[in-house]
């Protein structure tokens, strides 16, 4: 059964969607507002953003797991899914995504099977990123010839949101 997306009747998504993000910086500055979000919603703080080839916004997710029921609830996948329905094409060879945490294997997976361009992210995930942390994207270069991957763009504030996070959720 397909979750009911709570984002995409909120007034963030509704400002954002199809606005044209100039810098990094900004693309980043968004996704932190929507892990803010993911944080209001006790879930773990992470957003994701899809920029199409003119820097306009088709795709925005947050981490969903807790309330969808669904291990595959990841910022990136939701915001994937937001931007290949928005284009009518699985394949997004144009894009960049965001996100405020390195990907996992399973988000990883997906980017490459889209073909997303470009990756950027925020902060290291040692436990399950798999783009320098527990793997190095060099080591399936075969898989990845699509996608080049920038880590640590706005790396503090969005480890920050997690620190802040766990630490009230252990205070609970
Ligand atoms: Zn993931």
């Amino acid at each position: 059964m397909q979750s009911f997306n709570r984002l995409q009747r909120l007034p963030i998504y509704q400002q954002y969607f199809f606005q044209t993000i100039d810098t990094d910086e900004q693309a980043m500055e968004l996704v932190l507002m929507l892990a803010e979000m993911a944080a209001h919603w006790q879930e773990v703080p992470v957003g994701a953003v899809v920029l199409d080839e003119q820097r306009r916004v088709i795709g925005m997710g947050v981490n969903h797991t807790v309330y969808s029921h669904d291990p595959t609830q990841h910022a990136e996948m939701m915001a994937l899914r937001d931007a290949s329905t928005f284009m009518g094409n699985y394949r997004l060879p144009d894009t960049q995504l965001y996100v405020s945490l390195e990907p996992c294997m399973m988000c990883m997976g997906a980017i490459l099977h889209a073909r997303v361009k470009r990756v950027v992210y925020g902060a290291s995930d040692p436990k399950t990123g798999v783009c320098h942390s527990v793997l190095q994207h060099e080591q399936y270069a075969q898989l990845n010839h699509h996608t080049s991957i920038q880590g640590g763009v706005w790396q503090e504030q969005s480890a920050a949101l997690l620190r802040a996070f766990f630490k009230s959720r252990r205070a609970k």
